[in-house]
């Protein structure tokens, strides 16, 4: 019965871990909100069972926790993610940018926003107030979200707290840096309910909205950033709907451009953004596949016939509507040429 289950279980895991969709990985994903982090993997309250055993799936930060009566659950483990390089280089409790000397960002790359436990609570569902870019002169590095005073805010991701702290312009300020190397920054809280080095998962109440530091009224400043460097939040999010536009995210360097504001429509631009040897890539696959069509377009052309017994070319000519000269061309002989029963002529 054990086995069966365990059968079972690594089944279902590596379906769940593999195919990014999988449903048994989102439903769980909810039951795991808030067992991340600073609690405890033990059974939550409202399960009758107890804890039997844990096991370890492809992903050195989730663990599958069995309990004896053959329920499951997913659960994240940071203490594997403790000593990644990502939650110890740049590491700073008070820089808002500990990133001194960050690599060259690439022209483009894609980073994974959500992993096989789909973690992702929106910020808040809304009507961006205002959005990143230029505003009166100043720079604005993120998107600002109506949030009444006293709202709990949610971690956006699974992450680590790297600053909570008052900090200038932005008021309450909290930081949390992700597993993929992305933070996100909620200022103007009122309060802040996380400190540095908490684990958070997404759905954590890390403050409560506000309208401290430089604010004119309550609402939550909202940013996302990589290595330092502020994108529009919106190439991620989209606020209205509250969903996340992709899992896996192409970010461009020209992302970071401070001017830069989300556009809908920017595959087109993809291209003018090619590189010479993306460029060259391009052309040759293109040429491939025009070689290929016009091959595929002549074979779909050729027509053969077999000679038989009292066959001339002026009767096979006049039968595929064609001429004598043309079918001597097609074949390489000529009217003088004796037609052996058999032998195929190429008549188209
Ligand atoms: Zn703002």
């Amino acid at each position: 019965m054990r086995k069966a289950l365990l059968v079972f279980i690594s089944l279902s895991m590596s379906l769940a871990l593999q195919a990014q969709e999988d449903s048994v990985a989102t439903r769980e994903a909810d039951s795991l909100r808030h067992a991340f982090g600073r609690q405890e993997v033990k059974p939550t309250t409202n399960r009758s069972s107890s804890y039997a055993d844990t096991l370890d799936t492809g992903n050195p930060a989730v663990k599958v926790v069995l309990y004896d009566n053959g329920t499951y659950r997913f659960v994240k483990d940071p203490a594997a993610l403790a000593d990644d390089k990502v939650f110890t280089e740049n590491w700073d409790t008070r820089a808002v940018n500990p990133y001194r000397e960050p690599d060259p960002i690439p022209d483009q790359f894609s980073i994974w926003i959500v992993d096989s436990l789909d973690s992702y609570a929106c910020p808040n569902k809304t009507h961006p107030r205002s959005l990143f870019g230029y505003r009166h002169g100043r720079r604005h590095q993120g998107i600002d979200l109506p949030y009444p005073k006293g709202t709990p805010v949610p971690a956006t991701f699974d992450g680590k707290v790297r600053i909570s702290d008052y900090v200038g312009g932005y008021g309450n300020l909290v930081v949390i840096r992700h597993a993929n190397g992305l933070e996100t920054f909620y200022g103007h809280l009122s309060e802040r309910k996380v400190q540095s080095g908490d684990w958070v998962s997404a759905g954590d109440i890390i403050g409560l909205g506000g309208s401290t530091g430089r604010s004119t009224g309550p609402h939550l400043h909202f940013e996302t950033r990589y290595k330092g460097a502020a994108f529009d939040p919106s190439w991620l999010i989209d606020f209205e709907n509250g969903t996340l536009r992709h899992r896996l995210l192409k970010i461009r360097s020209w992302y970071f451009n401070p001017n830069q504001r989300y556009v809908q429509n920017v595959d087109d631009e993809d291209e003018i953004f090619r590189t010479d040897e993306e460029d060259r890539i391009a052309a040759e696959e293109q040429a491939k596949k025009d070689a290929a069509a016009r091959a595929a377009a002549e074979a779909a052309a050729m027509r053969y016939h077999t000679i038989r017994s009292g066959d001339t070319l002026s009767g096979i000519a006049k039968k595929y509507h064609t001429t004598v000269r043309a079918l001597c061309r097609l074949n390489g002989i000529s009217e003088k040429t004796v037609l052996r029963v058999g032998r195929r002529l190429r008549v188209r």
